[in-house]
């Protein structure tokens, strides 16, 4: 019998009500001693006292218990709804381990979910990731996963293969009876493989939702790259002034495009200068870019040309103070969109193509995505092994394909929290926030 952990759930800091959460086989009878009463009845909210170790009332509360098996972590549970006073929640935290209960590492409550058959390891994460989102789309992304649509999907590809690989098995098993090898398995095996391809794709998206991307806009100095991030963002944020070099620092923003959480980086000119704060500016500068996930390349409309050196090609180029071109042709500019911060056209299509570039392709076609990296190395050798073993039916060697089979079988597993189940464990709930 697991012991019984407390944290808690609610960030600590003034608020109107603070949770105090605790699962596990003790919960019952520390309420009982917390509030000097008979528990309430299951998954009924009652206003109780919660007592100081002299009998002192620390808070009335709302006091709540849930009973096994029905409840989140498949544990007994009790919450306590107090007033949102730090010194209040710490003194009834104290009071609860005092009676009984041991602090919860991080994302134990979510584990024992797991452990306890709630939720496969996929709906997990999906709570870590609804928790850490920051955009409307990411929460739903989210909230899908935590339905169990991935799970659902991984559970009946390992049935197939469950179903393939028996059959193979069960042709090796019995060589004597003359039946043809199962060559049509092959086939399957290659459209399931197809299947897990796509799903692979979707991680650029998935998995950018939830971490974001990072966009550096760089140029030659007074090119226009604050006004055009200001533009973007809506607001003046960075500085912008007719003096080259002004944006000596780096100037960042979030902001949100096709619901990815976007980090911009607006660069000091990448130039050389003898100004040691500049000089500082441009070697920020020149590490952002090469870090960045995206570069837009901001050159002047009338002189194109005029291009700092990058540590690889930009993703996208715009060539703006479009306005000044008069007439003229936008020729020397053939690899740029044309833009003008100042009177606002282009900027639109700006967008589009900065919404492209930011979710990628892949995803357009799936109702459900891979939003962690865990989820998609284990798919990545599923994949691999599976497209194996259609290889070896194909060649004959039945045997190898067979095991190939077994291989991404096991590793759809892990996706699900199958297979080495402490150590997938550990991993994914050493992310996760304590209370939760
Ligand atoms: P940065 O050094 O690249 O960040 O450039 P700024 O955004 O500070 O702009 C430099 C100068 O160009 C400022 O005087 C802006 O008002 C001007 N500017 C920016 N965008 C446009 C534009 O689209 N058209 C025109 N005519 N001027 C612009």
């Amino acid at each position: 019998m697991s012991d019984t952990i407390a944290a808690l759930a609610t960030p600590l800091g003034r608020a109107a009500i603070g949770i105090v959460r605790m699962s596990g086989p003790a919960s019952d009878a520390i309420l009982k001693k917390l509030t000097g009463r008979e528990p309430p009845p299951a998954r009924t909210a009652v206003l109780r006292p919660v007592l100081d170790a002299d009998g002192a009332v620390l808070d009335q509360a709302l006091v709540l218990r849930f009973v096994a098996p029905a409840s989140y972590t498949g544990e007994d549970m009790a919450e306590i709804h107090a007033h949102g006073s730090p010194v209040i929640l710490e003194r009834i935290l104290a009071r609860v381990f005092a009676l009984g209960a041991r602090p919860a590492a991080p994302g134990e409550f979510t584990r024992r979910a797991v452990e306890n058959g709630k939720m496969d390891l996929t709906q997990a994460e999906a709570v870590a990731a609804a928790i850490e989102a920051s955009t409307l789309r990411a929460a739903k992304e989210a909230q899908k996963q935590l339905a169990g649509a991935l799970g659902r999907r991984i559970e009946a590809w390992m049935q197939h293969l469950l179903d393939i690989t028996a059959q193979m098995e069960a042709w090796l098993d019995f060589p004597e009876e003359d039946i043809p090898p199962p060559v049509a398995l092959a086939e399957e095996m290659q459209t399931l493989a197809a299947e897990m391809r796509a799903l692979i794709g979707t991680a650029h998206l998935g998995e950018r939702l939830f971490r974001g991307v990072s966009l550096a806009i760089v140029g030659e100095p007074n090119v226009g790259k604050s006004s055009l991030l200001n533009r973007l963002l809506g607001e003046e944020r960075a500085i912008v002034s007719a003096i080259p070099g002004t944006t000596r620092d780096l100037v960042e923003a979030d902001l949100e495009i096709a619901g990815v959480p976007v980090r911009l980086v607006d660069t000091a000119g990448l130039r050389t200068s003898d100004d040691p704060i500049e000089a500082e500016g441009i070697r920020r500068a020149r590490e952002a870019v090469a870090r960045a996930d995206l570069i837009l390349l901001v050159v002047d409309a009338t002189d194109p040309a005029r291009r700092p050196a990058l540590p690889r090609p930009p993703d996208l180029v715009v060539a703006n103070k479009a306005d000044l071109l008069q007439g003229q042709a936008s020729a020397p500019c053939a690899d740029a969109l044309l833009v003008s911060a100042k009177t606002g056209k282009g900027l639109a299509a700006l967008e589009e193509r900065l919404a492209a570039l930011v979710a990628g392709q892949g995803a357009e076609n799936e109702d459900v995505l891979i939003t962690r990296a865990r989820q998609r190395e284990a798919l990545v050798r599923a994949e691999a092994a599976l497209a194996e073993a259609a290889g070896h039916l194909q060649a004959g060697r039945l045997d190898v394909a067979a095991m190939e089979a077994r291989r991404a079988w096991a590793a759809l597993g892990e996706i699900l929290g199958m297979g080495d189940v402490e150590t997938i464990l550990d991993r994914v709930f050493a992310r996760f926030c304590i209370g939760k």
